[in-house]
C-alpha cells in the first residue's frame, strides 16, 4: 500500500444526478393517472399516485418515454461536481437504469452534452440491479471509496464491498439511520472535501493516528 491513498466517488445517477421524479411525474400526467400532489414518500410512489395498479410497469416505460430522455440535472449539480473535480477526485456513475442500447446511448449524450468532463465513466447496468457485481471492480487498495446513492439497500451492499456509502435524502428513506447522509450533490462535494483534508492532516502524523483518524471519518453506523 503506497504512502498516500486516492480519492473515488462512485454515483447513482436517478434521483441524485437526474430529477428522475419530475419526469416521472409529467409521465404519469400524461398517462391520466390521477396525483395527489408532493415528492413520494414510497419507492414505488403509489401513496402520491394511489389510483396506479402497475407502479412498476409504469417505471419501466417511463425510462423508455421522453420524459426520461429530457428530464432535469439537480440544480447544484453542475457546480458541485466542479468542484469534486478540483479535488482531484474522479466521479464514476453507475445506474441501474436498464442496458438497453437506446437508453445507453440518450444518457451518454446527456451528460457528454450537460457534464462535460465532469465524470470518467458511466456503468450501465439491468433495472433494478443492486450494484453488487459493480461495486466489486472498484477494489483498488491505494483508494478510498465513496457511493451516493438514493436506495438504502445499494448502500448496504457498498458498504459491504468495502465503499463508504452516502445516502441521499429522500422522503422514502427517511427511515434508514445506518448511513451518512446527503441533502444534494453540493453536501457531497463538502464531504469529500473534509475527507480529503482530514487525510492531509493524516500523512503529517505517524501511521497509528493516521489509521484511527481515517476510521473515525468512515460512517461504519452497522
Ligand atoms: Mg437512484
Amino acid at each position: 500500500m503506497s504512502d498516500k491513498k486516492k480519492i473515488h466517488l462512485l454515483s447513482d445517477v436517478d434521483g441524485v444526478i437526474v430529477n428522475w421524479f419530475a419526469g416521472f411525474s409529467e409521465y404519469m400526467k400524461e398517462q391520466g393517472e390521477f396525483y395527489t400532489g408532493g415528492l413520494p414518500s414510497r419507492y414505488d410512489m403509489k401513496d402520491v399516485f394511489p389510483l396506479n395498479t402497475s407502479p412498476y410497469k409504469h417505471i419501466q416505460e417511463y425510462q423508455a418515454s421522453h420524459h426520461y430522455r429530457e428530464a432535469t440535472l439537480f440544480p447544484e449539480v453542475k457546480k458541485a461536481l466542479s468542484a469534486i473535480r478540483k479535488l482531484d477526485i474522479p466521479v464514476t456513475f453507475i445506474t441501474a437504469c436498464g442496458d438497453h442500447t437506446e437508453i445507453k446511448a440518450v444518457r451518454s449524450v446527456y451528460f457528454e452534452k450537460h457534464l462535460p468532463d465532469l465524470y470518467e465513466g458511466i456503468i450501465f447496468l439491468p433495472l433494478g440491479d443492486n450494484k453488487d457485481e459493480a461495486f466489486k471492480s472498484f477494489n483498488d487498495p491505494d483508494t478510498y471509496y465513496f457511493m451516493i446513492d438514493d436506495l438504502a439497500d445499494v448502500c448496504k451492499v457498498a458498504y459491504r464491498n468495502g465503499i463508504n456509502p452516502i445516502l441521499k435524502d429522500m422522503e422514502y428513506n427517511r427511515h434508514d439511520i445506518r448511513f451518512t447522509r446527503a441533502n444534494d450533490y453540493s453536501q457531497v462535494a463538502n464531504y469529500l472535501s473534509e475527507f480529503k483534508n482530514k487525510l492531509i492532516d493524516t500523512y503529517q502524523v505517524t501511521p497509528n493516528d493516521r489509521e484511527q483518524s481515517i476510521s473515525q471519518s468512515s460512517n461504519a453506523h452497522f
